[in-house]
């Protein structure tokens, strides 16, 4: 299936580059500094990758982007739930709120996106960095969908359930490659924006409003509709954008 091999891809790729390793030897950090592309050559990038499994994903998805969470529209019920659902992943994991109190979700204001009578929230998760843990990497998706149109729930599950369960897979890995001493070098911010759909608003809110400062932030890896290739286009790659 594309979407597993796509998610195993980004994810040996981001553990190669970005994993710390367990405390070595003095030969062995010498070995490292010589030979700098191949610094975490013993760290076993595919048994971390290999917990992405198309099962999990699958269930995942499928309840993520079901009926019961009313196509996600902004502030809604359903897109409540859909918060509330990845916080109780990420809380199963072991992986930690993003806020600097431990805790998930940071609040949009309805005022933000001219709905002053509803809230929405921005969702957190966070692996803290073991050698430069002030420097943030962000992995976003947004959360939200289109909502329902007359009775219809329109579910959403490429754009963007697909790279929200990504996202929780892509943590599901890390945290079992640092709960095994290989954590990774900088810390990692797993932020899952509301709004999207209606303006980008989550994403603005959390650049207005970051928990991280913006100038230890290195880099944003965005991922959205990645459950299906793009028919238009033979090959199946892979976007990379950069502002
Ligand atoms: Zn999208």
């Amino acid at each position: 299936m594309n979407f597993k091999h796509t998610i195993l891809a980004l994810s040996a790729v981001a553990l190669i580059a970005s994993c710390s390793s367990k405390k070595k030897s003095n030969e062995e950090k010498d070995k490292k500094e010589m030979t700098s592309t191949n610094a975490f050559a013993d760290v076993d990038a595919m048994k971390y990758a290999n917990t992405i499994t198309l099962d999990e994903l699958r269930d995942q998805l499928y309840f993520y982007a079901s009926d019961e969470m009313e196509g996600r529209y902004t502030g809604s019920p359903g897109q409540k739930k859909a918060a509330e659902y990845l916080q109780s992943l990420y809380e199963k994991m072991g992986v930690a709120g993003g806020n600097l109190d431990g805790t998930y979700f940071q609040t949009v204001p309805g005022s933000y996106f001219n709905k002053p009578d509803l809230t929405s929230e921005n969702v957190l998760g966070f692996i803290k960095g073991t050698e430069k843990p002030e420097e943030v990497l962000v992995i976003s998706a947004h959360l939200d969908h289109i909502g329902t149109k007359n009775g219809v729930v329109f579910n959403g599950a490429d754009d963007d359930g697909s790279g929200t369960i990504a996202l929780i897979e892509i943590a599901e890995a890390f945290k079992k490659a640092a709960e095994d001493g290989y954590g990774p070098k900088r810390s990692i911010l797993f932020l899952h924006v509301t709004g999207e759909e209606i303006g980008l608003y989550g994403s603005k809110y959390y650049s207005e409003n970051p928990v991280y400062a913006m100038e230890n932030t290195i880099a944003n890896l965005n991922i959205d509709m990645i459950g299906r290739i793009d028919k238009k286009r033979s090959k199946n790659r892979l976007h990379l954008l950069n502002r």
